[in-house]
């Protein structure tokens, strides 16, 4: 008999599990309460990134005179952009029902939870079902936290579910956040045109990353006229005649006409009853080990819900990992996921990207390490883009030349890091990108010049 293989949840780590094991022979059976493609497609990457889209064109219309072009004058259709979201996401759901269709899955709708290690109960529009299954994948992702001091209205307190865009477009939006999802917030609002401000928590948007890699959009926001209040933590938001009013730990108060909340994301792992099947949880994040196996062997977690790096591309090779574990077969030469060697951007202006070894984490750790930095301005492409901001950083070990990390900042930025993500995957050296005869005029040539 076929392996019985139960998914919870149909974003991008449950839907590569289903098509990969299915595609391996399993029996699979998909269980998601809303759409297929998950909270990425419907609330996260996709509506996020089409924004940003339409917000980067406004910018660009903003600028071509130094193209030698007269002024365009773009303004948001607040109803089109809603609908081009729409119908994004419903191409991307089609893609993704016709590739789950096509491998035999059955596609079930409704909400499932743990009622013994072997078995799931789901609650469906017609009654409830019980499944049996071999192996089991939680894959159920997360949902905006929010604070016990502010209740979201939807209309004028914001979480990011609710600013694609909001009924009203913000005049001057407060945004409380300072970590990447924050800081794409402020990007697009500010291309539309409205006031920003940018509660940071501490001294440095973008905590965690290179200094320099945040100082360069620390720029950027203070050319645009965004303002920032660093070392300051919300601790209250109040309606207002006009707005609202964000109240924060130094004394100091925001006020705007719209607020948003980017603080964070918390796990949906509640009530499905994975505690009392011996599922080992922290802060309702399950632990996983290196083959995305829970604490109970059969029963894996992937995507944001395992508390590793919460991206689409992450949650989606875990789903292909846990597909072959499950089967006990390999597609092609195995490693495990080296989350230190994740790529990830940011899709601000400038854009940045990066992979592997941070200059910072080598200095904490007293490692050799080589820089070498080229700025865009050095390649004709930008030049000719009009868009010289930005550079290419490459990290290598001395010793032997091979790649060990890289940060890229300027246009095309989450493009270009392919290069040296693969690069950094395939322990390849400075100059196997050095060697590689590149096409010019591109962006990429600042690539092959911080290589040499
Ligand atoms: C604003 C924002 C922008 C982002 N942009 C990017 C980006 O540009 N690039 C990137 O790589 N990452 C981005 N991310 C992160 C990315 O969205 C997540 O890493 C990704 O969605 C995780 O996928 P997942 O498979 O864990 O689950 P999700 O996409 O969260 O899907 C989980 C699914 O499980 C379902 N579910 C939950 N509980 C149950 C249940 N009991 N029964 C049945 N179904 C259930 C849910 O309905 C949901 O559809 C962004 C995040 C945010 C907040």
């Amino acid at each position: 008999m076929a392996t019985r293989f139960v998914i919870i949840g149909g974003g991008p780590a449950g839907n590569t599990a289903a098509t990969y094991a299915a595609r391996l022979g399993a029996d699979v059976t998909l269980v998601e309460r809303d759409i297929l493609g998950g909270a990425a497609h419907l609330w996260d990457c996709i509506p996020s990134k089409t924004m940003i889209a339409t917000g980067g064109a406004m910018s660009f219309a903003d600028r071509i005179s130094g193209m030698g072009l007269s002024h365009l004058d773009a303004h948001l259709e607040v109803d089109l952009q809603r609908r081009r979201i729409r119908e994004i996401e419903e191409r991307l759901r089609d893609h993704v029902t016709e590739l789950l269709v096509s491998q035999d899955v059955r596609l079930l709708h409704g909400t499932a939870r743990l009622k013994g290690p072997h078995q799931i109960v789901v609650d469906t529009a017609g009654g409830i079902e019980e499944i049996d299954a071999d192996a089991i994948l939680i894959s159920t992702g997360t949902r905006p936290r929010i604070p016990s001091w502010c209740e979201p209205d939807g209309d004028r307190i914001l979480t990011t579910r609710q600013a694609y865009p909001p009924s009203t477009m913000p005049e001057h939006l407060v945004v409380i956040g300072s970590g990447v999802t924050g800081v794409e917030f402020v990007h697009m609002f500010s291309s539309f045109g409205s006031k920003v401000t940018l509660i940071v928590s501490r001294q440095q948007v973008l905590p965690a990353k290179d200094a320099e890699v945040a100082a360069a959009l620390e720029d950027e926001l203070l050319r645009r006229g965004v303002r920032l209040f660093k070392g300051a933590r919300a601790e209250m938001i109040e309606r207002t005649e006009t707005g609202v009013a964000v109240a924060c730990d130094d004394g100091r108060v925001a006020l705007g006409t719209h607020a948003l909340l980017a603080i964070g994301s918390i796990p949906n792992s509640d009530g499905m009853g994975l505690e009392e099947t011996g599922v080992v949880t922290s802060g309702g994040y399950v632990e996983i080990n290196q083959h995305c196996q829970s604490s109970v062997a059969h029963i894996y977690a992937a995507g944001d819900v395992s508390g590793k790096l919460p991206l689409s591309s992450v949650a989606s090779m875990q789903g292909r990992k846990i597909a072959e574990h499950v089967m006990g077969i390999h597609t092609r030469d195995h490693r495990h996921i080296d989350y230190e060697k994740a790529a990830s951007a940011i899709f601000t202006e400038p854009e940045i990207a990066d992979v592997g070894l941070a200059e910072a984490d080598a200095f904490a750790t007293g490692r050799k390490i080589r820089v070498t930095k080229v700025p865009y301005a050095a390649t004709a492409k930008a030049l000719i883009n009009d868009d010289t901001g930005g550079f290419v950083k490459i990290i290598s070990d001395p010793a032997t030349g091979v790649v060990l990390g890289g940060s890229i900042v300027g246009r095309h930025a989450a493009e270009l890091i392919s290069v040296i993500a693969l690069a950094v995957t395939a322990n390849l050296k400075v100059s196997d990108i050095v060697e590689s005869c590149l096409v010019h005029p591109t962006l990429s040539e600042a690539l092959a010049d911080a290589a040499e």
